[in-house]
């Protein structure tokens, strides 16, 4: 019995597979991550064409499962939990591919673009919809702390939506596959600390415009936001990264 509450929807659908594979471009050179191999409708297709499969389950009995094949490696354990940097050391040039357990979506991203970024060279990732569109978002009102994060980390895009209809059981919701490829260089000039604490205290007050919001971490928000070329009046979920950047820097310029 599939454990809900592990996220367990498995993938039935063998076109939506082929596709994560070839827009994945995997290659007999490639190091796959997959995080959440369930009873591996990814994972062995993964280990017929790279060269090495790393295979994180949470599940002990889906784990124990998955079957044997020379390229795969399964490891028992949480995601959130497992000393990555040791699993991925020596190699820089993992792709992770994977139909990610919903309920962990958001910890699991934070951790592979900041733990994980300098081994990883791309994910392609099912997430739930909606979070896709989060990410993605730039000045729109799906636009939030999540997409900043992201997008300061990585160039993000949607793939393809995928109906609930391809999984076992089926999922309440839609789904899509997400590429991110990490940026070896932040796209920003910005000290992020400064940076995604201005994000996430402008998002906390959503509703509100940008001077009343930032009001509890800037003197003189209207100051700063003027000195940025942002009208305070404008909310959070109109600015795009570039925008959180320069008020980051007219916040430091004003001390
Ligand atoms: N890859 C399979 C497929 O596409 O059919 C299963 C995907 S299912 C959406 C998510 C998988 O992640 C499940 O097998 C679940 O047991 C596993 N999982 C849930 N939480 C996890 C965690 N913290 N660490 C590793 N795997 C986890």
């Amino acid at each position: 019995m599939p454990r809900r509450r592990l996220g367990q929807h498995f993938l039935k659908d063998r076109s939506v597979i082929a596709r994560i594979l070839a827009e994945a471009g995997i290659g007999p050179q490639d190091r796959i991550l997959e995080i959440g191999p369930g009873r591996g409708a990814l994972t062995l297709d993964l280990a017929r064409t790279a060269q090495q499969v790393l295979a994180v389950e949470l599940d002990r009995d889906l784990a124990e499962r998955l079957p044997d094949h020379p390229h795969l490696k399964v490891v028992q354990g949480d995601i959130l939990q497992v000393d990555l940097e040791s699993l991925l050391a020596p190699h820089e040039d993992w792709k992770v591919v994977a139909n990610l357990p919903y309920y962990i979506t958001t910890p699991i991203l934070d951790r592979l673009l900041t733990e994980g970024k300098p081994r990883i060279l791309g994910m392609w990732v099912m997430v739930q919809k909606e979070v896709a569109e989060r990410m993605c978002a730039r000045g729109t009102r799906e636009s939030g702390s999540l997409s900043h994060f992201v997008q300061y980390h990585a160039e993000v895009r949607t793939l393809f939506r995928v109906r609930p209809g391809s999984f076992q059981p089926p999922p309440e919701v839609d789904s899509a596959v997400v590429r991110l490829l990490p940026h070896r260089v932040p796209p920003v000039e910005a000290p992020s600390d400064l940076l995604f604490r201005l994000i996430r205290t402008a998002f906390g007050g959503r509703r509100k415009t940008l001077r009343r919001s930032l009001a509890g971490v800037l003197s003189d928000p209207v100051a700063v936001l003027e000195a940025a070329g942002i009208d305070p009046t404008r909310r959070p979920e109109t600015l795009v990264l570039e925008e959180f950047a320069a008020l980051a820097r007219a916040a430091l310029a004003q001390g």
